[in-house]
């Protein structure tokens, strides 16, 4: 069973990953942090964004495990992650280390949830539930500083509205909800209700005969 999530940065997926992951005994694959780890390793290593072919042939190096790394939450690596994820090759090779990881034998776990941006149209466009999180800017830059602590407000919404307006015009996978994805907005919400909401999707669609009349 696969679940995706998809949604802009700071909409809530990875709690509501976390939250579904526990209650219907799923793994995770947060898929941002491909990404992170991947800017990460290219920022050490002085690479610039046009230095594509490098950051393609480092892409190739990239594996599930380098997402348990420290150092990948930071504002500046996640716009590193959004400038490199524009590059088609770069997409192709990380995009079959999550089909992998989706289609694996998922063990003991009931099934898969992957959250990232484009889950739903392009990763696992059968995912069994897909949900698409969004809520406005501002309400998700609050979120976002209220995480990383440290960070000058208008420097963080600065910072994720460019990583946004990227990440929705690029012209490979732009960050879109899949026609068929429940769409939950989560500005107004509490983060119990966002997770409710989410788990009903995920019983209506996968789990029905659990569902109470
Ligand atoms: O989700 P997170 O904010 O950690 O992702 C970092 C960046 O990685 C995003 O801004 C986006 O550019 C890229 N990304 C992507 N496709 C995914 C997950 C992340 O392009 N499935």
């Amino acid at each position: 069973m696969i679940i995706a999530i998809d949604g802009p940065s700071g909409a809530g997926k990875g709690t509501v990953a976390h939250y579904l992951a526990q209650k219907f005994n799923f793994k995770i694959l947060d898929t941002g942090l491909i990404y992170r780890a991947l800017a990460k390793e290219a920022l050490q290593q002085g690479l610039t964004t046009d230095q594509q072919h490098q950051i393609i042939e480092l892409a190739q190096r990239i594996t599930i495990e380098s997402t348990n790394e420290d150092g990948l939450r930071s504002e500046e690596v996640a716009a590193m992650a959004s400038k490199i994820a524009v590059i088609p090759e770069v997409r192709a090779v990380l995009n079959d280390l999550q089909r992998a990881f989706a289609h694996a034998d998922a063990g003991d776990f009931a099934g898969i949830i992957l959250d990232g941006r484009d889950i739903g149209t392009v990763i696992c466009p059968d995912a069994d539930c897909k949900i698409y999180l969004t809520a406005d800017q501002e309400i998700r830059a609050l979120r976002r500083m209220q995480q990383e602590g440290n960070i000058c407000a208008i420097k963080v919404q600065e910072m994720m509205a460019e990583r946004d307006k990227r990440d929705s015009s690029r012209n490979t996978a732009p960050l879109n909800a899949a026609k068929d994805a429940y769409i939950i907005d989560t500005s107004h919400l509490s983060i119990d209700e966002v997770c409710q909401k989410a788990a009903y999707y995920v019983q209506k669609s996968c789990l029905p005969d659990t569902m109470s009349a």
